[in-house]
């Protein structure tokens, strides 16, 4: 990883918007910039430096992962060295004060008037744009080479759902099954609670494991991931217990009908609401759009909701290096669920499906 680079590449960006500072306290932005992976520090880039500020447990740590950026260890929570550096480094230039950007979505009302406090009146602080979002919306090779590592491993926690699924067994001893595997082929974690939501809870878009067991017959949505060398996959596929009424497979059909008319309209220069409207379009000559309540899908990377969202009236365009995922669901209250999910990266010409998983009703 290139943090440097992307270091450089950010004080440009605040350079162009006139921006004197920016203190990033979103740690996976702070991976994203330095390398480090704990769970305590601040990040400071100006013009033409930058500082990491953390405390004495991560001392070996921020010496080994942090790279092109000095460190700081203190003995002091990292904003408090953070502000005291400022106010000691940090010159006005001119007479005016000078603009010291926060994140105002990963800075807390009290971290935000402690450092209002500590900080001298030479400096005036300024919402910053999510100037590092944005950067990290489009992956370089290496990321998406483990994107790809994470997604395939992901991937094969499907065959341990498929065994692990029956009549009678508890949701959370399939999610068990799962993440068990998971570890065992050296996951860091799960990229968030596994959802395996069966009979009539699989028309809850986000059930996870509960110790409901599996009915003789219905969907069971299965949504799961891992996180891998920090890159988080995410995949979402539905099976049948039981064989299938016609309602079902068409249920089915649709949303997979659905899936694939919007992962087909994914390309460089498309509009996220265009893809969005893909899916949306499909289930709507059916009848169906009103079962669809959420978007289409997510961007992710360092973490498992990232820039960009894939909605209606989203105004970002699709540019290669963006990875996201395509996901439409139905979810007919009280009765079932069906969603498939694939993680897709955008590329020059179109797009590269990831998850390397069938999409066809299995019925187990
Ligand atoms: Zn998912
Ligand atoms: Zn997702």
């Amino acid at each position: 990883m290139n943090h440097k680079l992307r270091v450089k590449r950010l004080q440009e960006l605040l350079g162009a918007r006139k921006l004197g500072a920016l203190l990033v306290t979103h740690l996976p932005d702070i991976r994203y910039l330095s390398g480090f992976t704990g769970s305590a520090g601040a990040l400071l880039v100006t013009d033409s430096r930058a500082v990491f500020f953390t405390d004495g447990r991560y001392t070996e740590q921020a010496r080994a992962q942090v790279q092109g950026v000095r460190i700081v260890i203190s003995p002091k929570p990292p904003l408090t060295a953070a502000a005291e550096w400022c106010n000691s480094n940090l010159k006005s230039r001119s007479s005016s004060r000078r603009s010291l950007g926060i994140d105002a979505d990963h800075l807390t009302v009290s971290q935000h008037s402690r450092l209002r406090q500590m900080i001298t009146s030479s400096f005036r602080l300024v919402q910053a744009p999510a100037l590092v979002a944005t950067m990290r919306m489009m992956k370089d090779a290496e990321e998406i080479e483990l994107i790809r590592a994470a997604v395939m491993l992901g991937a094969s926690l499907f065959d341990t759902a498929l065994q692990a699924i029956r009549p009678g067994v508890k949701e959370t001893d399939v999610a068990a099954e799962m993440e068990h595997a998971a570890r065992r082929a050296g996951a860091e974690e799960m990229s968030f609670s596994t959802i395996i939501a069966s009979g009539t809870r699989s028309a809850l878009p986000h059930g996870r494991a509960t110790q409901a067991r599996i009915p003789p017959s219905g969907f069971v949505v299965c949504d799961f991931g891992v996180i891998l060398a920090g890159y988080c996959s995410d995949m979402t596929r539905t099976v049948h217990v039981g064989r299938p009424t016609a309602e079902a497979r068409s249920i089915y059909n649709a949303v997979l009908e659905a899936q694939d008319a919007a992962v087909q309209a994914v390309r460089a220069g498309a509009g996220v609401s265009d893809v969005d409207g893909s899916a949306r379009n499909l289930l709507k000559s059916k009848g169906l759009a009103k079962y669809f309540s959420h978007s289409t899908g997510h961007g992710v990377g360092l973490e498992i909701h990232e820039a960009p969202r894939i909605a209606r009236g989203a105004p970002d365009i699709l540019e290669p290096g963006m990875v996201i995922t395509i996901e439409p669901g139905i979810y007919i209250a009280g009765k079932c669920g069906v969603r498939i999910e694939d993680m897709v990266v955008v590329t020059e010409r179109g797009r590269d499906v990831l998850t390397p998983t069938t999409k066809e009703l299995i019925a187990v």
